[in-house]
């Protein structure tokens, strides 16, 4: 995996000067996605595992500033690793952009004693913890937690692997009918800003085209593809769209194409928020454990303000500032892949 943007040695990021952390809040924050329990379940039972107060925030900054954070303990993460969703909660929350909403969250912090904190999440999140942290001494470590994949210094985000497995067998199921009408399906996946579930999904159900917003669409150049396989009678079944591509979701690309090739009977499959949902896979219950752990370690060890990743299933960390920053890079290679192995 092409990663932008440059990781820094892991003993840049302790600071020598950080007290010693006691008290421990987690929570998950902005995009929900599943394997979030998993990580709760590491964090808190890592913390009490090392003798810490493990606090869990509900509804991510917007608890914080409400004061809705309760002690946990081993017990009230049983029986959640299987489950998606989040047991905490997870919100959007305007008012902790501002700094008294954050002067309030960090009040509420400090009646509980809490000296370190672990935010599950994506950017966003990550974007706010960075600024709460500049002007509270709160030091903060994120974890990765999006379907979408679209944050450097990881190869992995919790909930990407569960969210391709869904778009995966949904886009199976609509191949089969797809196969018995001789229709061509147009799907849409998630991804507003990168392509990685239709990209994955896409090769794993030998989509014929994957349109993603990395990548300029040449619709022109679908339409020509499509034309002339029509031409050569090789059925063709199912393009993936992910919804933030360029051109459009999967009705402005069924829309062009009836209009262009009418020979086509088309039909348009939005998957929706179901990526979002559900058990969890081995692999991101795996990531998510892993994750949970290492970012307590941080907090033990003076790390300050970075992101926990796994890079050649190593961990690795990354300062929150290129998390926020970085994107990961399509690989060309893999573009080359679908062209072919579609032709
Ligand atoms: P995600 O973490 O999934 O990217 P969001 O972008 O919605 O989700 O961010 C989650 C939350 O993080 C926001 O609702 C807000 O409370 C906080 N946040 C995001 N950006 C900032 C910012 N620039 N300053 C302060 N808080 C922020």
């Amino acid at each position: 995996m092409l990663l932008e943007g440059s990781p820094s040695n892991p003993s840049q990021l302790i600071d020598p000067m950080q007290k010693k952390v006691s008290k421990i809040g987690v929570m998950t924050s902005g995009g929900d996605s599943p394997g979030m329990n998993a990580c709760i379940r590491a964090v808190v039972r890592t913390g009490i595992y090392h003798g810490l107060e493990v606090f869990g925030i509900t509804r991510g900054y917007a608890g914080m500033i409400d004061n809705d954070i309760n002690r946990m303990d081993s017990r009230s993460v049983a029986n959640i690793i299987q489950r998606g969703g989040t047991i905490l909660k997870t919100a959007r929350c305007k008012e902790f952009m501002t700094k008294e909403g954050r002067a309030k969250a960090y009040e509420n912090l400090k009646s509980h004693g809490i000296d370190g904190l672990v935010i599950i999440g994506g950017d966003g999140s990550f974007k706010g913890a960075q600024i709460f942290s500049n002007e509270f001494d709160i030091p903060c470590i994120g974890i990765p937690g999006t379907i979408d994949k679209d944050i450097a210094g990881t190869d992995f985000t919790i909930g990407f692997d569960t969210a391709v497995n869904t778009a995966v067998e949904a886009i199976d199921k609509i191949r089969d009918t797809a196969d018995a009408h001789d229709r061509l399906f147009i799907v849409e996946v998630m991804g507003r800003d990168a392509g990685y579930i239709a990209l994955h999904s896409g090769i794993g159900t030998g989509a014929e085209h994957i349109l993603i917003p990395e990548k300029k669409t040449d619709v022109e150049q679908v339409l020509a593809s499509l034309q002339e396989k029509e031409k050569r009678k090789k059925l063709v079944n199912i393009v993936v769209v992910a919804e933030g591509d360029d051109f459009g979701g999967a009705n402005d690309l069924a829309k062009v194409i009836k209009d262009r090739i009418p020979g086509f009977d088309i039909r348009v499959a939005i998957l929706g928020h179901i990526q979002r949902g559900g058990s969890p896979s081995s692999m991101d219950r795996l990531i998510a454990s892993r994750m949970g752990y290492s970012a307590v370690e941080c907090l033990l060890e003076g790390k300050v303000n970075v992101m926990v990743g796994i890079v050649n299933n190593k961990m690795y960390y990354t300062p929150l500032d290129n998390a926020v920053k970085a994107k990961q890079k399509i690989s060309e290679e893999w573009l080359k892949i679908v062209k072919i192995l579609a032709s």
